[in-house]
């Protein structure tokens, strides 16, 4: 298992105040923004969830992240610490078709 970047640990119960970079459009999904992203890759990090490949699938889609992160108030780099922390997996079988 790879570390978890330290800046997901802090994005992962963090209210996304950089969503105002997606504007007042709908947007993408809630899961696709920052926290919950980073979120995911915590629950893998520590054992609650299992790097099935529909979820690192998931982690991959960071076009959101990106655009959210140019506001993060802390300036991390969120995509880069996702994109990291996913390289790093051995990712099992999805039960999904
Ligand atoms: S990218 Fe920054 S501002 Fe946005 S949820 Fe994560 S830590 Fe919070």
């Amino acid at each position: 298992m790879p570390p978890l970047p330290e800046p997901l640990r802090i994005c992962a119960v963090c209210p996304n105040p950089c969503r105002s970079a997606l504007g007042a459009t709908a947007g993408p999904p809630e899961s696709r923004l920052p926290s919950a992203m980073a979120y995911l890759c915590y629950a893998i990090a520590h054992g609650h969830l299992p790097p099935r490949a529909d979820v690192v699938r998931s982690l991959r889609d960071l076009d959101a992240v990106r655009v959210c992160q140019e506001r993060c108030v802390y300036g991390y780099r969120i995509a880069d610490d996702i994109a990291a922390f996913t390289a790093g997996l051995s990712v099992e079988a999805s039960d999904a078709a």
